[in-house]
Protein backbone atom coordinates (compact mmCIF):
# COMPACT_ATOMS: atom_id res chain seq x y z
CA UNK A 1 0.00 0.00 0.00
CA UNK A 2 1.66 3.33 -0.93
CA UNK A 3 1.93 5.80 2.72
CA UNK A 4 -0.43 8.52 1.10
CA UNK A 5 -3.49 5.72 0.98
CA UNK A 6 -3.06 4.87 5.16
CA UNK A 7 -2.03 8.51 6.53
CA UNK A 8 -4.38 9.84 8.81
CA UNK A 9 -3.40 13.42 8.88
CA UNK A 10 -4.36 14.38 5.43
CA UNK A 11 -6.82 17.36 4.88
CA UNK A 12 -5.91 18.55 2.03
CA UNK A 13 -4.83 16.53 -0.96
CA UNK A 14 -4.19 17.11 -4.66
CA UNK A 15 -3.95 14.47 -7.69
CA UNK A 16 -0.99 15.67 -9.94
CA UNK A 17 -2.28 13.97 -13.35
CA UNK A 18 -0.45 14.04 -16.06
CA UNK A 19 1.31 12.15 -18.59
CA UNK A 20 4.64 13.10 -17.47
CA UNK A 21 6.66 11.54 -20.54
CA UNK A 22 9.02 13.06 -18.74
CA UNK A 23 8.06 14.75 -15.64
CA UNK A 24 10.07 17.93 -15.78
CA UNK A 25 10.87 21.27 -13.55
CA UNK A 26 7.88 22.61 -14.70
CA UNK A 27 5.74 20.24 -13.25
CA UNK A 28 7.61 20.15 -9.92
CA UNK A 29 7.49 23.63 -9.63
CA UNK A 30 3.74 24.07 -10.45
CA UNK A 31 3.29 21.38 -7.56
CA UNK A 32 4.96 23.40 -5.43
CA UNK A 33 3.47 26.28 -6.13
CA UNK A 34 0.17 24.84 -5.21
CA UNK A 35 1.16 22.89 -2.64
CA UNK A 36 2.11 26.68 -0.74
CA UNK A 37 -0.58 28.41 -2.68
CA UNK A 38 -3.60 26.03 -1.55
CA UNK A 39 -1.73 24.90 1.23
CA UNK A 40 -1.87 21.25 0.47
CA UNK A 41 -0.45 18.55 2.85
CA UNK A 42 0.26 15.91 0.26
CA UNK A 43 0.88 16.21 -4.26
CA UNK A 44 0.08 12.76 -5.01
CA UNK A 45 1.74 12.63 -8.51
CA UNK A 46 -0.45 10.18 -10.87
CA UNK A 47 0.91 9.32 -13.97
CA UNK A 48 -2.20 8.51 -16.31
CA UNK A 49 -1.91 4.84 -17.80
CA UNK A 50 -3.01 5.68 -21.14
CA UNK A 51 -4.85 8.59 -21.44
CA UNK A 52 -8.37 8.13 -23.02
CA UNK A 53 -6.97 10.82 -25.78
CA UNK A 54 -3.73 9.10 -26.80
CA UNK A 55 -2.94 6.02 -28.12
CA UNK A 56 -0.53 3.16 -26.24
CA UNK A 57 2.18 4.20 -29.51
CA UNK A 58 2.13 7.41 -28.71
CA UNK A 59 3.37 7.11 -25.49
CA UNK A 60 5.98 5.81 -23.20
CA UNK A 61 5.60 2.70 -21.35
CA UNK A 62 3.81 3.20 -18.12
CA UNK A 63 6.57 1.71 -15.73
CA UNK A 64 9.28 4.21 -17.35
CA UNK A 65 6.89 7.35 -16.99
CA UNK A 66 6.24 5.90 -13.41
CA UNK A 67 9.87 5.27 -12.33
CA UNK A 68 10.76 9.05 -13.85
CA UNK A 69 8.33 10.55 -11.44
CA UNK A 70 9.46 8.55 -8.35
CA UNK A 71 12.68 9.97 -9.05
CA UNK A 72 11.75 13.42 -9.55
CA UNK A 73 9.58 13.92 -6.70
CA UNK A 74 12.72 12.00 -4.28
CA UNK A 75 13.73 15.54 -2.53
CA UNK A 76 10.25 16.49 -1.17
CA UNK A 77 8.48 15.34 1.84
CA UNK A 78 5.29 16.78 0.52
CA UNK A 79 5.52 14.58 -2.80
CA UNK A 80 4.63 10.92 -3.44
CA UNK A 81 3.55 9.09 -6.61
CA UNK A 82 0.98 6.40 -7.25
CA UNK A 83 0.58 3.81 -9.56
CA UNK A 84 -2.97 3.60 -9.48
CA UNK A 85 -3.56 4.23 -13.00
CA UNK A 86 -0.10 3.09 -14.29
CA UNK A 87 -0.61 -0.48 -12.84
CA UNK A 88 -4.80 -0.93 -14.59
CA UNK A 89 -4.78 -2.17 -17.63
CA UNK A 90 -6.94 -0.03 -20.48
CA UNK A 91 -7.89 3.67 -20.70
CA UNK A 92 -7.75 5.29 -17.55
CA UNK A 93 -9.92 7.89 -16.51
CA UNK A 94 -9.89 10.69 -13.85
CA UNK A 95 -13.11 10.17 -12.76
CA UNK A 96 -12.17 6.89 -11.72
CA UNK A 97 -9.08 7.87 -10.14
CA UNK A 98 -10.79 11.10 -8.11
CA UNK A 99 -13.31 8.17 -6.92
CA UNK A 100 -10.62 5.74 -5.49
CA UNK A 101 -9.13 8.58 -3.74
CA UNK A 102 -11.82 9.79 -1.90
CA UNK A 103 -12.92 5.93 -0.99
CA UNK A 104 -8.98 5.96 0.28
CA UNK A 105 -8.92 9.61 2.21
CA UNK A 106 -12.63 9.94 2.69
CA UNK A 107 -12.16 12.93 5.12
CA UNK A 108 -9.64 14.92 2.76
CA UNK A 109 -10.64 18.17 0.54
CA UNK A 110 -9.53 16.95 -2.80
CA UNK A 111 -7.33 19.31 -5.42
CA UNK A 112 -6.48 18.29 -9.02
CA UNK A 113 -3.70 19.85 -10.41
CA UNK A 114 -2.85 19.87 -14.24
CA UNK A 115 -2.36 21.77 -17.64
CA UNK A 116 -4.76 24.45 -18.84
CA UNK A 117 -4.99 22.77 -21.81
CA UNK A 118 -5.85 19.62 -20.65
CA UNK A 119 -8.59 21.58 -18.76
CA UNK A 120 -9.43 23.33 -21.69
CA UNK A 121 -10.60 19.89 -22.75
CA UNK A 122 -12.40 18.99 -19.71
CA UNK A 123 -15.78 19.03 -21.11
CA UNK A 124 -15.25 15.66 -23.19
CA UNK A 125 -13.92 13.71 -20.01
CA UNK A 126 -16.07 11.31 -18.44
CA UNK A 127 -18.32 12.35 -15.64
CA UNK A 128 -17.26 15.38 -15.84
CA UNK A 129 -19.90 17.07 -12.95
CA UNK A 130 -19.04 14.52 -10.51
CA UNK A 131 -15.28 15.47 -10.82
CA UNK A 132 -15.74 19.01 -10.45
CA UNK A 133 -18.16 18.65 -7.77
CA UNK A 134 -15.78 16.59 -5.79
CA UNK A 135 -12.20 18.44 -6.81
CA UNK A 136 -11.09 21.96 -7.02
CA UNK A 137 -9.30 22.15 -10.07
CA UNK A 138 -5.65 23.85 -10.22
CA UNK A 139 -5.29 24.67 -14.11
CA UNK A 140 -1.24 25.82 -14.47
CA UNK A 141 -0.69 27.63 -17.43
CA UNK A 142 2.79 28.49 -19.16
CA UNK A 143 3.69 32.81 -19.22
CA UNK A 144 1.18 34.30 -21.86
CA UNK A 145 -1.53 32.34 -22.19
CA UNK A 146 -4.28 33.45 -22.96
CA UNK A 147 -7.11 32.70 -20.10
CA UNK A 148 -9.89 34.18 -21.68
CA UNK A 149 -10.33 31.24 -24.15
CA UNK A 150 -10.43 28.79 -20.80
CA UNK A 151 -12.80 30.98 -19.43
CA UNK A 152 -15.28 31.19 -22.61
CA UNK A 153 -14.47 27.44 -23.71
CA UNK A 154 -16.32 26.58 -20.29
CA UNK A 155 -18.93 29.10 -20.27
CA UNK A 156 -21.96 26.39 -20.97
CA UNK A 157 -20.65 24.87 -17.01
CA UNK A 158 -22.58 26.40 -14.01
CA UNK A 159 -20.83 29.29 -12.35
CA UNK A 160 -20.45 26.57 -8.95
CA UNK A 161 -18.31 24.10 -11.29
CA UNK A 162 -16.34 27.26 -12.97
CA UNK A 163 -15.53 28.92 -9.46
CA UNK A 164 -14.19 25.49 -8.72
CA UNK A 165 -11.50 25.94 -11.24
CA UNK A 166 -8.33 28.16 -10.27
CA UNK A 167 -5.55 29.03 -13.00
CA UNK A 168 -2.05 29.15 -11.29
CA UNK A 169 0.70 30.96 -13.71
CA UNK A 170 3.95 28.92 -13.93
CA UNK A 171 6.96 30.36 -15.89
CA UNK A 172 8.71 27.17 -15.23
CA UNK A 173 6.30 25.57 -17.60
CA UNK A 174 8.10 27.34 -20.45
CA UNK A 175 9.66 23.92 -20.06
CA UNK A 176 7.53 21.53 -21.99
CA UNK A 177 7.79 17.22 -22.22
CA UNK A 178 7.59 17.38 -25.77
CA UNK A 179 10.59 20.09 -26.69
CA UNK A 180 12.54 17.68 -24.24
CA UNK A 181 11.72 14.31 -25.83
CA UNK A 182 12.94 16.66 -29.27
CA UNK A 183 16.09 17.24 -28.02
CA UNK A 184 16.70 13.67 -26.57
CA UNK A 185 15.85 12.98 -30.24
CA UNK A 186 17.57 15.39 -32.00
CA UNK A 187 20.99 14.80 -29.76
CA UNK A 188 20.56 18.50 -27.96
CA UNK A 189 21.12 18.59 -24.04
CA UNK A 190 17.96 18.36 -21.87
CA UNK A 191 19.88 19.58 -18.32
CA UNK A 192 18.99 22.00 -16.02
CA UNK A 193 15.10 20.97 -17.93
CA UNK A 194 14.61 18.11 -14.99
CA UNK A 195 15.67 16.65 -11.90
CA UNK A 196 19.36 14.68 -12.49
CA UNK A 197 18.67 11.52 -12.13
CA UNK A 198 15.52 11.20 -14.46
CA UNK A 199 18.40 12.40 -17.03
CA UNK A 200 19.95 9.51 -16.19
CA UNK A 201 17.10 7.57 -16.24
CA UNK A 202 16.53 8.55 -19.46
CA UNK A 203 19.84 7.76 -21.07
CA UNK A 204 19.70 4.91 -19.35
CA UNK A 205 16.62 3.12 -20.52
CA UNK A 206 17.61 5.04 -23.78
CA UNK A 207 14.50 6.62 -24.21
CA UNK A 208 13.25 9.23 -26.72
CA UNK A 209 16.40 8.38 -28.92
CA UNK A 210 16.93 7.51 -32.67
CA UNK A 211 16.72 3.82 -32.99
CA UNK A 212 20.49 4.24 -34.69
P1 LIG B 1 -1.76 16.65 -22.25
O1 LIG B 1 -2.81 16.85 -23.29
O2 LIG B 1 -0.62 15.73 -22.55
O3 LIG B 1 -1.13 18.00 -21.73
C1 LIG B 1 -1.77 19.23 -21.99
C2 LIG B 1 -0.82 20.34 -21.56
O4 LIG B 1 -0.81 20.42 -20.13
C3 LIG B 1 0.60 20.17 -22.02
O5 LIG B 1 1.10 21.45 -22.31
C4 LIG B 1 1.28 19.59 -20.79
O6 LIG B 1 2.68 19.94 -20.72
C5 LIG B 1 0.54 20.26 -19.65
N1 LIG B 1 0.46 19.43 -18.43
C6 LIG B 1 0.03 18.17 -18.34
N2 LIG B 1 0.02 17.77 -17.05
C7 LIG B 1 0.49 18.82 -16.33
C8 LIG B 1 0.69 19.05 -14.94
N3 LIG B 1 0.40 18.10 -14.04
N4 LIG B 1 1.17 20.24 -14.54
C9 LIG B 1 1.45 21.21 -15.44
N5 LIG B 1 1.26 21.08 -16.78
C10 LIG B 1 0.79 19.89 -17.20
O7 LIG B 1 -2.54 16.18 -20.97
P2 LIG B 1 -2.38 14.84 -20.25
O8 LIG B 1 -1.08 14.87 -19.52
O9 LIG B 1 -2.65 13.71 -21.19
O10 LIG B 1 -3.62 14.86 -19.22
C11 LIG B 1 -3.62 15.67 -18.07
C12 LIG B 1 -4.51 15.00 -17.03
O11 LIG B 1 -5.87 15.02 -17.48
C13 LIG B 1 -4.17 13.53 -16.80
O12 LIG B 1 -4.30 13.24 -15.44
C14 LIG B 1 -5.21 12.79 -17.62
O13 LIG B 1 -5.49 11.48 -17.14
C15 LIG B 1 -6.40 13.72 -17.44
N6 LIG B 1 -7.38 13.51 -18.54
C16 LIG B 1 -8.51 12.84 -18.27
C17 LIG B 1 -9.44 12.59 -19.27
C18 LIG B 1 -10.70 11.82 -18.93
O14 LIG B 1 -10.86 11.41 -17.80
N7 LIG B 1 -11.58 11.61 -19.88
C19 LIG B 1 -9.18 13.04 -20.58
C20 LIG B 1 -7.98 13.71 -20.82
C21 LIG B 1 -7.07 13.96 -19.80
P3 LIG B 1 3.77 18.76 -20.66
O15 LIG B 1 3.58 17.99 -21.97
O16 LIG B 1 5.06 19.48 -20.56
O17 LIG B 1 3.39 17.92 -19.48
Amino acid sequence: MESWMRAKDIKRLAIMGGTFDPVHYGHLVAAEGARHEFQLDRVIFIPSGRPPHKTSEQITDPVHRLAMVKNAVQSNAHFETSALETESDGVSYTIDTVRKVQELQPSADIYFITGADAVLQILTWKNVEEILSTCTFIAATRPGYALESLEHRLSSLSREYINNIYTMEVPALAISSTDIRNRVFNGKPIKYLLPERVEKFISNSKLYCRED
